[in-house]
């Protein structure tokens, strides 16, 4: 038979074949279910409601049995986080090479992977990390803003997600940066790691002190640099063995700071090789350093992107990082049973910039507008999630620990004692079309609640910046500076920078809005907010 090609064909016919081709394909491409109209479950009385879907949960189940059968191990979990990278610096989300920093690994794993595009943070890092690794909201584990400069604070009292998988036989494993409170029992190896190798703190109180070009004052002052020096926190690259001693290996001065994800990758490809010749699964908690202000590339990497900026020469480096621990699970036959999650801790930093990342959304690091706590996250597993997913389901960070409590088989363990802001995502994340199984995203600003959304629309109630104030150097942790006793309703979908309240158009979503507001303050009677680290 002769063969035809497409250019050959008649107008008429290449329409009719792009239109069933369109309706085909579209029922995929947009698919969404409308989780606004969705009734929640409410499956115990310390727990996030959520949207139930008992197919895709039963498709969920067959391929994790499968799997374990194959494998004859529970799946591996890698968490990738960045450090101040905003919702639009990859190029899987419009960044990337057109904002002159290619991110080629990153971009791969959301085209053979899920990408998020509701994937939220709290508004800065040690709330978030708190949260990935308790999963609760900052009200409850304490941690409502970065302890900085040793300051205690942090984890002790909490369940964390690596001693639940300690206890399920995973070999546990944190490197970079940790950020969670300095203090004994907050520090990785007393929380449930097997080992760790990065800093305690966060980037720019190691650095910022001796760069002649920001702290002139300082480090042109011996007095004044002896200060710091005798300041009560941490000032080196450290490791620590479960239940051991912290043990310094360097200090961290400019130059070993530039070289801190190169370290970090190497100690992680390292732990993945050995990881491959055990019979136990393994959880690791991969922190990189950039792109957290300072930024100091590592020579390798130094003016090697097309913008040639600290931040974007950083990315990329970053970016090659994960490529490097992706290709390690692959070459160690580990790809097919290990979940890859790579998300951001945060919006980005404005008030640095141009050390700074970027958001298409409104507000940056420190605020509860879109642009500070809407982050990448992009779901990689080879053979299991399927390739080429995109979905605007919610997803909050604190739905990793339900989640890789579920993918580890100890759901039972989660906590019954205190309350768990997370939601099981795995049939979201695994089933080929899963929906997401959270209804609700809270946005909290430091104690107070701020808004809530549902479906595309948001309802905001406080807000730490006002329009004149947060389009450049918005603040971090000024708490709030504005509240609506009516109140704000935006929708995302047309309007994602937050700027024309309509609320007055859709009071039909009142009922809904106020309840949802109420029934998760209403949480907070039996299960009182705890508070470690605040403005106060
Ligand atoms: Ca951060």
């Amino acid at each position: 038979m002769k063969r035809v090609q497409f250019e050959q064909l008649s107008r008429f016919t290449k329409s009719i074949l792009l239109a069933y081709t369109i309706a085909f394909f579209a029922p995929y491409a947009v698919r969404a279910e409308d989780s606004l109209a969705r009734q929640v479950t409410h499956i115990a009385d310390n727990r996030e409601p959520v949207i139930e879907h008992p197919d895709q949960s039963t498709q969920a189940s067959e391929k994790l049995a499968a799997l374990e059968k194959k494998f004859k191990k529970k799946p591996n979990i890698l968490v990738f986080l960045m450090d101040d990278v905003g919702w639009g610096d990859p190029g899987c989300y419009g960044g990337g090479l057109a904002s002159g920093a290619p991110t080629e690994n990153i971009d791969r794993l959301a085209r053979e992977g899920l990408r998020l595009t509701s994937c939220y943070a709290q508004p800065s890092c040690s709330p978030t990390r708190a949260t990935i690794m308790t999963g609760r909201l900052p009200m409850r584990h304490g941690i409502l803003r970065p302890p900085m400069y040793g300051e205690p604070g942090g984890l002790q009292g909490e369940v964390t997600l690596a001693q639940v998988l300690s206890k399920a036989g995973y070999t546990t494993q944190a490197v970079g940066k940790w950020h969670m409170g300095e203090n004994r029992e907050s520090q990785p190896q007393n929380v449930g790691f097997d080992d760790f190798y990065g800093f305690l703190g966060v980037s720019d109180v190691y650095t910022e002190w001796r760069d002649p070009y920001f702290y002139p004052e300082i480090v042109s002052s011996p007095a004044r640099t002896k200060i710091v020096e005798n300041s009560a926190f941490n000032k080196c690259l450290v490791r620590s063995k479960k239940g051991g001693e912290l043990e310094n290996v360097e200090e961290i001065t400019i130059p070993v700071c530039s070289t801190l994800d190169e370290k970090w990758a190497n100690y992680s490809v390292d732990f993945l090789k050995q990881q491959a010749k055990s019979d136990k699964p393994f959880f690791l908690y991969h922190c990189t350093r950039g792109c957290h202000f300072d930024n100091y590339p590592n020579e390798k990497f130094k003016g090697k992107s097309p913008a040639r900026y600290p931040f974007k020469d950083v990315l990329v480096e970053i970016d090659d990082v994960l490529g490097r621990l992706v290709k390690t699970l692959e070459e160690t036959g580990q790809l097919d049973n290990t979940l890859i999650f790579v998300t951001s801790d945060n919006g980005p930093e404005m008030e640095t910039w141009p050390d700074a990342g970027y958001t298409p959304f409104r507000g940056a690091k420190g605020n509860t507008w879109e642009g500070g706590m809407r982050v990448p996250g992009i779901a990689y597993w080879r053979g299991v999630i399927t390739p080429g997913r995109t979905s605007d389901g919610l997803f909050d960070l604190s739905d990793i620990f339900t989640t890789s409590c579920s993918l580890a088989g100890v759901s039972n363990d989660i906590p019954k004692d205190r309350y768990i802001d997370g939601v099981d995502q795995t049939s979201f994340l695994i089933s080929p079309n899963g929906d997401s199984n959270r209804k609700f995203e809270y946005y909290w600003l430091m104690k107070t609640l701020s808004a809530v959304r549902i479906g595309e629309f948001k309802f905001f109630r406080a807000a730490s910046t006002t329009a004149a104030d947060d389009v450049q150097n918005v603040g971090g942790f000024s708490g709030v500076a504005e509240t609506y006793s009516y109140g704000k309703m935006f929708n995302l979908y047309l309007d994602p920078k937050e700027t024309h309240s309509y609320l007055i158009r859709k009071l039909v979503y009142n009922e809904v809005f106020q309840n949802a507001l109420k029934k998760h303050a209403d949480t907070f009677k039996k299960y009182p907010p705890k508070i470690s680290v605040s403005v106060e």
